[in-house]
């Protein structure tokens, strides 16, 4: 049983940067404004995220890691209107199957933190003549998760991830791209033991201020902003026709998901196509709010790919609205 739940473990927690997506929407949802990440081993040996968040109670403590536990659906018909990155209470329980966990957590109300430490969907039992966990111990108002040794029980999923440094550059990726969307949010990553860190935002006062903190300058200073609204809302910050990007960025946001649609893609590039010089890409990120009811949301957590109702007719309508304010900066 515990090899099954493993390998169903592994299609949701792939590698550490997935990992870290998870514990990062956790944060978001228990409203933190201040996120730390500190990472051993492109994550591999050490993932580490501490927040300033609301806290997990102490009698939710044991039960915090077994599989559908989430705080964050008390009715069923609540997954329609779900406003909450988490819903499926997968993500602690998959990585207790795959990696070493422990939570070190405090509410406001409570006088101490806890400390607990999970394996296959449980605590860890506690020896003969040992207090169990979870333990009280000192610490500040929020939580930090530590997990530690990704996949040292699935050795093919260890097998197929790539270098720590290439790890490490999807971790940051991830990283950047939350903290553009969650501009309110201060964030950092630094490798374990070193002083400076390699990301380090402020909160700051919208997108293109964090885009400017995180992507830099030359993308900033070229970019344009629209907003569009319907029964849904998009907002844009997109380069102009003067940028001469090399790798194309997309950052998209469904419901303040981080997501993929192969059909936003292509109409972003076929936006471009003609009036970038050759080999340039744009840098689009896109944040589209949509009635909770007509995303899909049971696609399976590992499938990024988000479908929506009308889709074809939204896309059109903000396509539209980036092309002509491309139109009018170009003049
Ligand atoms: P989900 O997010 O789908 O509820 P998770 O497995 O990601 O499932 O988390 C399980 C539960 O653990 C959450 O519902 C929440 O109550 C609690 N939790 C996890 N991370 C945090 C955090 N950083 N701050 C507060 N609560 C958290
Ligand atoms: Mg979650």
């Amino acid at each position: 049983e515990s090899l099954i739940n493993r390998i169903a473990a592994g299609e949701i927690i792939h590698r550490p940067a997935s990992a870290l997506k998870e514990l990062l929407e956790n944060c978001l949802d228990a409203g933190s404004t201040s996120i730390q990440v500190t990472v051993k081993d492109g994550g591999m040996k050490l993932l580490q995220i501490q927040d300033n968040g609301c806290g997990i109670r102490k009698e939710d403590l044991p039960l915090l890691a077994e599989r559908f536990t989430t705080s964050k659906l008390t009715t069923f018909s609540d997954l329609s209107k779900l406003t909450t990155y988490g819903f499926r209470g997968e993500a602690l329980a998959s990585i207790s199957h795959v990696a070493h966990l422990t939570v070190i957590t405090k509410t406001k109300s409570s006088n101490c933190a806890w400390k607990a430490a999970y394996v296959d969907g449980g605590l860890v039992p506690s020896k003969a003549g040992y207090t169990p966990d979870p333990k009280p111990c000192a610490g500040n108002n929020g939580t930090t998760i530590t997990i530690e040794d990704m996949f040292y029980n699935t050795p093919t999923r260890l097998s197929a991830l790539r270098s720590s440094s290439e790890e490490y550059v999807r971790i940051l990726d991830v990283m950047t791209k939350y903290a553009v969307h969650n501009s309110k949010v201060s964030f950092s990553c630094k490798k374990a033991g070193s002083l400076s860190p390699e990301l380090s935002t402020p909160s700051c006062s919208d997108a293109s201020q964090a885009i400017r903190q995180l992507y830099g300058h030359s993308i900033a200073k070229e970019l344009l902003h629209v907003t569009a609204s319907s029964a849904w809302s998009a907002d844009a910050y997109f380069t102009n026709a003067n940028y001469q990007g090399k790798k194309i960025a997309l950052l998209l946001f469904i419901n303040h998901r981080l997501v993929e649609s192969h059909r936003i893609k292509r109409s972003i590039e076929s936006i471009y196509s003609g009036i970038l010089p050759k080999g340039s890409s744009p840098f689009v990120y896109l944040s589209i709010n949509l009635d909770p009811r007509s995303v899909d949301v049971n696609v399976h957590p590992t499938k990024r790919e988000v479908h929506f109702l009308n889709e074809e007719a939204i896309i059109e309508r903000i396509s539209d609205a980036i092309q002509q304010r491309l139109a009018t900066q170009s003049q």
